[in-house]
């Protein structure tokens, strides 16, 4: 929910007068660079993932934004071209479900020639009617969630009764377009889909595409996080080395948030995500624009900064340039090194509204 979120200018009080950036390497409290961006371009989904939006909390009654809230596409082009003047090297684009917002590959057309890493994290429900479009706009790469092969399993996760046949099919056209490797996101919660750890890897060994388990995390406040519920990372490597052997591979580059592994055999690789078990703040290079233009530091976060005002209160890019500067450089977070059940208690926003 946007309830918390603090305008710019006390942030930029808070880091007591800041300097005008000067070009130079920006870096945070704790010496981590800024590098990816994560852009929220809507806070609906059709989907009622059990671990992110469920259904008895984001119901018909839920206060979803309205649309007047949402940065306009213009907006959202205006501030990319400042993040990447700020050494931006990555923009993903994500939500809420991304290809819910209308005309979507028109924003990708108007951030394409900033020369970022341009990426998108969708559900793959509408995938078979966008992948081309996209691809067509200038879309890099593409990441699927997909947290089971087994329909029956699946459609209880997303609680939609959403079939996942429509979502392979759906990888299957971004693979048509010409988005290889597509990178298969797997949430994994305890005796819900954690027995199928190795039948998802069988599938997707030697198709090209990029199997990554996520230990479940407790964003927001709404999903009723359990520490009981988390699978680790280091069992699911051992069950899947138990049927394939593998063995690590190098990170594409520091603060990639994905452990990769690789199949012996040649089959290809896997990745897991451990934010809970071997939390990766150290390395954290991330900055969230929510969906109606706030800046978040963390995706734990409980605060975060209004950059809407600034931008339609008719500021110069300058000045939103030294803002959002000042906010990296105040920044602190470390919450996945510092997580207790008391802290997984707290409000935090949610992952909808901040962007996953
Ligand atoms: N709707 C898109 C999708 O489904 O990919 C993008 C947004 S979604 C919030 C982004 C990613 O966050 C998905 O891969 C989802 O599975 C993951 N996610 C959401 N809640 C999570 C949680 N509590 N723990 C771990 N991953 C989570």
């Amino acid at each position: 929910m946007p309830d918390k979120v603090i305008p710019i200018k006390n942030a930029l009080r808070a880091t007591v007068a800041a300097p005008r950036y000067d070009g130079g390497a920006l870096a945070d409290t704790r010496g981590r660079s800024l590098r990816d961006l994560r852009i929220s371009v809507t806070d609906r989904c059709n989907f009622r993932c059990t671990y992110c939006m469920p259904s008895h909390v984001f119901d018909a009654d839920y206060p979803f934004l309205p649309h007047a809230a949402l940065l306009s596409f213009e907006e959202i082009a205006r501030l990319a071209a400042v993040f990447v003047g700020l050494g931006v090297k990555k923009i993903r684009l994500t939500g809420g479900e991304p290809l819910l917002r209308k005309d979507l590959p028109l924003l990708v057309g108007m951030l394409a020639p900033l020369g970022a890493d341009l990426t998108l994290t969708t559900n793959g429900s509408t995938l078979v009617k966008h992948a081309a479009a996209l691809k067509a706009a200038g879309l890099n790469r593409i990441t699927v969630s997909l947290d089971s092969l087994d329909d029956a399993t699946f459609r209880a996760m997303n609680d939609a009764d959403f079939p996942v046949a429509r979502v392979l099919d759906g990888i299957a056209a971004a693979a048509d377009a010409g988005f290889a490797p597509v990178k298969i996101n797997m949430v994994l919660k305890r005796g819900v889909n954690d027995h199928q750890i190795v039948e998802a890897a069988r599938y997707w060994r030697d198709s090209g595409h990029i199997l990554r388990f996520i230990e479940f995390m407790d964003v927001g406040s709404t999903n009723g996080w359990r520490m009981d519920d988390v699978i680790p990372s280091a069992q699911v490597l051992r069950r899947i080395g138990e049927a394939f052997p593998i063995e690590p591979a190098d990170a594409n580059y520091t603060g990639e948030v994905a452990e990769r592994w690789r199949y012996q055999d040649g089959a290809g690789e896997i990745g897991v995500i451990s934010s809970v078990t071997q939390a990766f703040c150290r390395d954290c290079n991330r900055l969230r624009l929510s969906t109606e233009g706030s800046l978040y530091t963390c995706l734990f976060a409980q605060q975060g900064h209004d950059l809407k005002s600034l931008l339609r209160g008719g500021a110069p890019d300058e000045a939103i340039r030294d803002a959002i500067a000042a906010v990296w450089r105040a920044r602190d977070d470390r919450y996945s090194e510092i997580r207790t059940a008391e802290t997984a208690k707290q409000r935090k926003v949610e992952m909808s509204y901040i962007g996953g």
